[in-house]
């Protein structure tokens, strides 16, 4: 028998639908590529992402079309976002810091048909328009006519303007219902290793993932909240808050490209945000210009940190000195991205002091909807006993079981679990830490090291600004961690006194072989330090001498 309740399909467009309707007032303040704000409200903004959609239609835009967007996080993007997924097209977002070689490949590989793109990229379009296939057909700048740049495209390409087309089309468009299983969106892996792979999110596992967002144990958000969304909305959908934050009518706060800690502090006081999510090179950033400069930050409550490891100091400074919670969480682009969050149970709820730190630098639990477990290199499930690390594996409703242009389930294990790559322990409360990416872990002589504890003890040094391990080959123990440091302006760092900073804190035989000085790190184009360059350049550190 089945149940007598009414039955609507999961849908993006009802997501902004009633935010117009139940949170008119609600506000979008963006930074503009120009410099200034621009103000609109969740009424104001639902008419212009239908006008949007009929937009999409005069441009021939059909239903599964794929529209890409090369752009900051900014109202015109959050009109794509709700104007593309909204008629049934695919709103790819692409990574500007992608190398220009990788993001030809991707809009080849998805075989775009249009691309929107603020101003910023001008030069980027221009230099790899001449590597897109013919599907693009018309390359459209997110401005008025006074700012549009001037550049050549190839023959069948059109440069329009994004203020005209939206004044030329009209509002009389009602959003349509589909297949809640219709995919909405599409996000490429920056691709650290290999190509990119292509991860389509669907309609219903983006509205149930912004739900679970908005679990009092998650984000949370609610109403009366001001939201900055440091992460772009070309990374696995800015964390999904350009949808969980209309759910629950909270405000968003756009910084477009203006991400310096000075920028960022001036906007977070003048709108009064409460909360912010991004990675965390983005708050060490946010934090030495605070220390500087003597500014607080007077509406913050807390910040969500995730896509690496959150280091201590993090967790402690902005405790201490701002009065600003720090949640941890993990995800990946393939996780749309929440998997776990780091919220306290009753049993440790009254945590202090290092036993509370340590417990916050675990990654956190599993929300309902996505389930984990760790195994071994045979398969087989290890222990929640917070010690054994082993194959962090995920499955659940907003997890994906294949990559664009894959066939449904090729992704997955034969018994249905998506394989994360990375390694991690699981304590008997349920508390997920990762110790390392699969392809990052250091074996010596057997036995696993995990680089991530080795580089968060680097970082809770006072004179180290920037921290990474690698796996530098050994004659006699196959690998051995290497530390590679950036030391903070202005302070020298002895050698044998960092390394003996180690002792007591981790086994002996896991304190790094040697360190290495550098004066920065190199980042991938979502903010993380890149493992692979080092790797090619210090590998053979230790053999060679
Ligand atoms: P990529 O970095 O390849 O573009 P994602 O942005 O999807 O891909 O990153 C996902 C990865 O980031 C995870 O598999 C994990 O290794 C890492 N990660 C995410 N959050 C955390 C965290 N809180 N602590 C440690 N690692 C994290």
């Amino acid at each position: 028998m089945l149940g007598l309740m009414q039955d609507q399909p999961l849908l993006i467009s009802s997501i902004l639908a009633h935010a117009a309707r139940h949170h008119p007032k609600g506000e979008i303040v963006s930074k503009t590529v120009e410099g200034d704000l621009h103000r609109t409200t969740y009424r104001d903004i639902e008419p212009r992402c239908r006008r949007a959609a009929r937009m999409l239609q005069r441009l021939g835009v059909q239903p599964d079309d794929r529209v890409a967007t090369l752009a900051w996080n900014s109202f015109r993007h959050l009109e794509l976002y709700y104007g593309i997924s909204g008629m049934g097209a695919i709103c790819h977002t692409i990574n500007p810091r992608l190398s220009p070689a990788d993001l030809a490949y991707i809009i080849n590989h998805a075989e775009d048909v249009v691309l929107f793109l603020d101003t910023t990229f001008a030069p980027l379009i221009a230099a790899v328009a001449k590597d897109v296939r013919t599907s693009l057909r018309a390359v459209v700048f997110m401005t008025e006519r006074a700012h549009m740049p001037d550049i050549a495209l190839p023959m069948g390409m059109d440069l329009l303007c994004y203020e005209d087309l939206m004044v030329a089309a009209d509002e009389d468009y009602a959003w349509p219902s589909f297949d809640e299983h219709t995919a909405a969106a599409l996000c490429y892996t920056s691709g650290t290793t290999g190509k990119p792979k292509g991860v389509l999110y669907s309609h219903r596992s983006t509205v149930l993932h912004a739900f679970a967002s908005n679990m009092a144990d998650v984000i949370g958000l609610r109403a009366a909240d001001r939201v900055l969304p440091v992460v772009p909305m070309f990374h696995v959908n800015a964390w999904g808050t350009p949808y969980s934050a209309p759910m629950v009518g909270a405000s968003l706060i756009m910084p477009g490209r203006h991400l310096d800690g000075a920028s960022l502090t001036k906007l977070m006081n003048d709108e009064r945000v409460t909360l912010s999510a991004g990675v965390p090179t983005v708050w060490l950033g946010l934090l030495n210009h605070l220390r500087a400069s003597g500014e607080r930050l007077h509406t913050v409550k807390s910040f969500v940190i995730g896509g690496s490891a959150c280091p201590r100091l993090l967790f402690e400074a902005f405790d201490k000195e701002y009065g600003i919670r720090i949640d941890h969480a993990w995800g990946m682009s393939e996780l749309s991205p929440l998997g776990t969050y780091n919220a306290p149970k009753p049993a440790n709820a009254d945590l202090a002091g290092e036993e509370l730190m340590r417990l916050r630098e675990k990654q956190g639990r599993s929300i309902f909807g996505v389930d984990m477990r760790i195994v071994d290199d045979e398969g087989r499930e290890l222990p929640w006993d917070g010690t054994v690390s082993g194959h962090l594996q995920s499955r659940g409703l907003w997890v994906c079981n294949s990559y664009f242009g894959g066939t449904a389930g090729d992704a997955l294990t034969p018994d249905g679990w998506f394989a994360t790559g990375d390694v991690a322990t699981i304590d008997a409360d349920g508390y997920m830490e990762i110790t390392d990416r699969s392809k990052d872990v250091i074996k010596s002589g057997g036995e696993w090291i995990s680089s991530i504890q080795l580089e968060n003890l680097a970082m809770s040094h006072p004179d180290v600004a920037e921290a990474a391990i690698i796996a530098a080959r050994h004659e006699k123990w196959d690998e051995r961690p290497l530390l590679i440091v950036v030391p903070r302006e202005g302070r020298t760092i002895d050698k044998a006194a960092l390394l003996s900073f180690y002792e007591g804190k981790v086994a002996k035989w896991w304190i790094p072989d040697d360190v290495v000085f550098v004066s920065e790190l190199p980042h991938t184009a979502t903010g993380k330090v890149q493992k692979l360059a080092l790797r090619t350049e210090w590998a053979n550190h230790l053999v060679a001498g």
